[in-house]
């Protein structure tokens, strides 16, 4: 059987290595001239910064991820280390709450802070715990986060745990789906590990891995051809090609633009993904810091700004500023004003950070804006996740790994939940679909 992956991602590297577990040999299609996506890192005047990947949960012995790497023998090849004493710094109202690796510490530190909280939030981690098992025969729970944190009263208690939202959703959101929230917490207290050489490191330790997988680069997906229910072929650089099953890990409001059809469900069904609320997108600037950075720190205000350290170079922090914005704040400007929208935005939050903390120089290397995140990964308006993870569309997009197409598969961060967990995850339930003919 022959298999098209479109999108040479994270999620199209995982589907990849599962499907030859299988006995399958696909074909990778990706636009870009590497693979790897927003996953990726990159050098600027010889300096390795992190795109999409500073560190995960679910990575310490026995949790979902490192028992995929376990099974998929990527073990060897990914050095990892926990975070000395706290892996997140929380600035909150005037308050510092760092987060311990470890669950039960956390509860613990909780109860510390918001005594006369201490049994709502005995009851809020049993339920974390109940919904935080990742596995493909486990139902979900349909919950919205707010509404399991309905026995809290202290605002700054459920502003706190809201935190992880910002991993999957966005930025403190009540409403984001608790089922996805309960398995990142867990995961994230009991198993965050930097990966030493970042992004890069994981996707050349897949990509290396993959033995009769054909990639091909700078080959981007330009038309799908259908016939009623079923793709026929797919069109890149000129060619036509058949398979007979499509995984598609792109954007779903990309791949539904890559599609015309007559079929009247399957148009309800695009007109569908089209209306799906997006994850806000972010401005992004890569710098070096002159004090040393061990922990992500993340400063709520309206906008949350963090500041997520790499790695060390030349006795500086590699790190990544990140802050939430809006798509059309830059996309209706000319080339001038683009660029000095771009240094007055930077110059602004540079300005902010260093009264927030003493961080000494700070010297800024390369700026993103959401344009630079739309062009890179052909999403929707830059969002920084694509599709956004909250309650409402989890039960109501129903958009599940297989399509309304009999052979169109869906993965990528889209379909379940984004980052590492979310993107292995939802291979392994897209790849559930294909036998074993190993
Ligand atoms: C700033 C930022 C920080 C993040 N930090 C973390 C973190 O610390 N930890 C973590 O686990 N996750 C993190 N994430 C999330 C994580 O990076 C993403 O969820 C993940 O990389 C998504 O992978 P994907 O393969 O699903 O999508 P993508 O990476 O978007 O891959 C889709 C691929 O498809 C290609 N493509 C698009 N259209 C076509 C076409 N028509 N034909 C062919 N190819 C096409 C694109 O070029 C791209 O390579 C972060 C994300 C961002 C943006």
């Amino acid at each position: 059987m022959k298999v098209a992956i479109i999108g040479g991602g994270i999620s199209g590297l995982i589907c990849a290595l599962m499907l030859e577990k299988k006995g399958y040999s696909p074909t990778i299609f990706e636009k870009n001239s590497a693979v790897g996506g927003v996953f990726n890192s990159f050098f600027k005047k010889g300096i390795l910064f992190d795109i999409g990947f500073h560190y995960s949960g679910s990575l310490a012995k026995g949790q979902y991820l490192d028992t995929m790497f376990e099974y998929y023998n990527l073990k060897d090849k990914l050095k990892l280390s926990k975070y000395d004493f706290a892996f997140d710094s929380i600035y909150l109202d005037d308050k510092i709450f760092h987060i311990p690796n470890n669950s039960i510490a956390f509860k613990e530190m909780l109860k510390k802070y918001f005594p006369q909280e201490k049994i709502a939030i005995e009851k809020f981690f049993l339920e974390c715990l109940k919904s935080s098992i990742i596995s493909i025969d486990t139902p979900i729970d349909h919950r919205s986060l707010d509404k399991v944190m309905i026995d809290f009263k202290d605002i700054k208690l459920k502003k706190l745990l809201q935190h992880f939202t910002i991993f999957f959703s966005k930025q403190q959101h009540k409403q984001a789906s608790f089922d996805i929230y309960a398995k990142i917490m867990i995961s994230m207290l009991d198993g965050t590990r930097k990966i030493k050489g970042g992004g890069k490191a994981v996707v050349d330790a897949i990509k290396n891995s993959l033995k009769k997988s054909t990639i091909k680069t700078k080959s981007e997906i330009v038309e799908f051809i259908t016939e009623e229910k079923t793709i026929k072929a797919l069109k890149y650089n000129g060619k036509t090609e058949k398979y007979d099953s499509y995984i598609s890990t792109i954007h779903p409001k990309t791949l539904s633009q890559l599609i015309r059809s007559e079929n009247r469900n399957i148009n309800r069904y695009f007109q569908h993904i089209k209306s799906l609320e997006e994850t806000p997108s972010v401005f992004a600037i890569f710098c070096l810091i002159e004090k040393e950075i061990k922990n992500n720190l993340y400063f709520y205000d309206k906008k949350c700004l963090s500041v997520l350290p790499s790695r060390q170079h030349n006795g500086k922090t590699v790190a990544t500023i990140l802050i939430e914005c809006d798509y059309n704040t830059y996309a209706n400007l000319d080339k001038s004003a683009y660029k000095e929208k771009k240094a007055n935005e930077c110059a602004k939050y540079i300005k902010k950070l260093k009264k927030l903390a003493d961080f000494g120089n700070i010297e800024v290397i390369d700026i993103s804006t959401p344009l630079t995140k739309q062009r890179y990964s052909n999403g929707y308006n830059g969002s920084l996740y694509g599709i956004l993870c909250s309650n409402k569309q989890k039960i109501l997009s129903m958009l599940t790994p297989k399509s309304r197409f009999d052979n169109l598969y869906l993965a990528g961060e889209n379909i379940i939940a984004p980052g590492l967990l979310g993107c292995w995850f939802g291979a392994e339930i897209v790849t559930n679909y294909f036998k074993d003919i190993a």
